[in-house]
């Protein structure tokens, strides 16, 4: 059986064919820019990539492009539509009503476009991605894969905020998590790992790419993550500022007069590692500076790192206890100095019976085995 997975963002759809007989990815790639005057499609079979500029106006061009390229001759993998047997979609926020993967039929459709109140940047690119899809394989079943659904597990006392309960009644304002997909492959991986059953296991899972998030996974489910309402609580990301005093927006419009949008807009895109270093949201260049004697860009590595530290203890604490670290995504698959500092700042918590892991997240892989499971049944 051939899946095929969808990812589709502010501006891009990434996709991924899997064969999962063998287990083995057969083509992927990225459409880039949708919309923009410069868009272009990247695509990957074996180790060679096929590259194209052309204007690629909306996800129903984007899609129809990858269907081409899937079937092409020379750089497809399968010969007609009909062999790709189901799609699964990547969908940021399913509320507290997805708590797991479903099929796709218009009810669902409908309620992820309803959650785009809640991910305003998220889901109406998914929705939009789901809806040409459905247009352009409209005998293939398709499931979605949530990112806050990993999360629904979490007890009150984690996903309260402090504020007025009225507001989670009127308006669902409460902490859902997200990266769930990624927290909920390492956890699975680890287990392997470690050569236990995930059902006797407590982990403190870190998920450190651009965005960044850290889940307490006590016994396979969720119990805590650092992400909120949004994901930008919690640490520090490449442009994120994570946790602040809340009382800072108000303090921030007036000092700067800026409106909501504009402190909105700082604090996710112009914080965290870029705005402390003031040159680079990037760790590998941050690394690179840092060496050369650059004091910002040092400053934004040990708050980086500090803050990891901090949600670690937090989440020992939250489940009296851990069996294993582990690190994932781009900085915390790469970054030596990340393990090494936590390993020697934690040694007094982590005894000589906690471990420290670094796995690579496949969340693409886990999409498809979700979407694999609900077609079979
Ligand atoms: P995304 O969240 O967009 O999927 P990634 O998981 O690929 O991102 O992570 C990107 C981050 O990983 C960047 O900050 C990048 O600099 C960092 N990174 C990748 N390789 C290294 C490395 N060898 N050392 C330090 N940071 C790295």
């Amino acid at each position: 059986m051939n899946i095929l997975v969808i990812n589709c963002g502010s501006s891009s759809v990434k996709y991924q064919l899997f064969c999962m007989e063998t287990d083995q990815s057969l083509v992927s790639g990225i459409v880039e820019k949708i919309g923009a005057p410069d868009s272009y499609i990247s695509h990957k079979k074996a180790d060679k990539t096929y590259k194209s500029k052309q204007v690629i106006d909306n996800y129903f061009s984007a899609i129809e492009k990858v269907s081409e390229l899937l079937t092409d001759e020379t750089w497809g993998a399968v010969k007609t539509k009909d062999d790709i047997h189901a799609i699964g979609h990547r969908v940021v926020h399913g509320g507290e009503e997805f708590k797991s993967s479903v099929l796709i039929d218009k009810k669902v459709l409908d309620r992820i476009k309803y959650y785009s109140a809640l991910a305003p940047l998220h889901n109406p690119p998914a929705y939009n991605g789901i809806s040409a899809t459905r247009k352009i394989f409209p005998k293939i079943k398709q499931v979605a894969v949530f990112d806050t659904a990993f999360h629904q597990t979490m007890p009150e006392e984690a996903f309260m905020y402090g504020l007025p309960y009225k507001l989670y009644t009127k308006y669902c304002i409460r902490r859902y998590g997200f990266h769930g997909t990624s927290h909920r492959y390492v956890s699975a991986a680890a287990a392997k790992v470690l050569k236990k059953p995930l059902k006797k296991l407590k982990l403190i899972t870190c998920h450190l790419g651009n965005g960044c998030s850290i889940t307490a996974v006590k016994h396979g489910a969720s119990v805590d993550t650092s992400m909120g309402f949004t994901p930008l609580e919690g640490l520090l990301m490449g442009t994120r500022c994570g946790d602040i005093d809340p009382a800072l927006i108000g303090y921030i419009m007036e000092k700067e007069k800026l409106s909501v949008q504009e402190v909105g807009q700082m604090m996710n895109r112009k914080s965290g590692l870029l705005g402390i270093s003031e040159s680079s949201n990037d760790m590998r260049d941050l690394s690179e500076q840092a060496k050369k004697g650059d004091k910002q860009a040092k400053l934004a590595i040990d708050i980086f790192i500090y803050r990891v530290k901090k949600y670690i203890g937090a989440y020992i604490a939250a489940m009296n206890g851990a069996d294993a670290i582990v690190l994932t995504g781009g900085i915390g698959e790469n970054m030596s100095q990340i393990k090494q500092t936590l390993t020697k700042e934690l040694s007094n918590l982590m005894g000589n019976k906690m471990k420290m892991l670094t796995i690579h997240t496949e969340e693409e892989h886990l999409i498809a085995m979700d979407t694999f499971e609900l077609i079979k049944r």
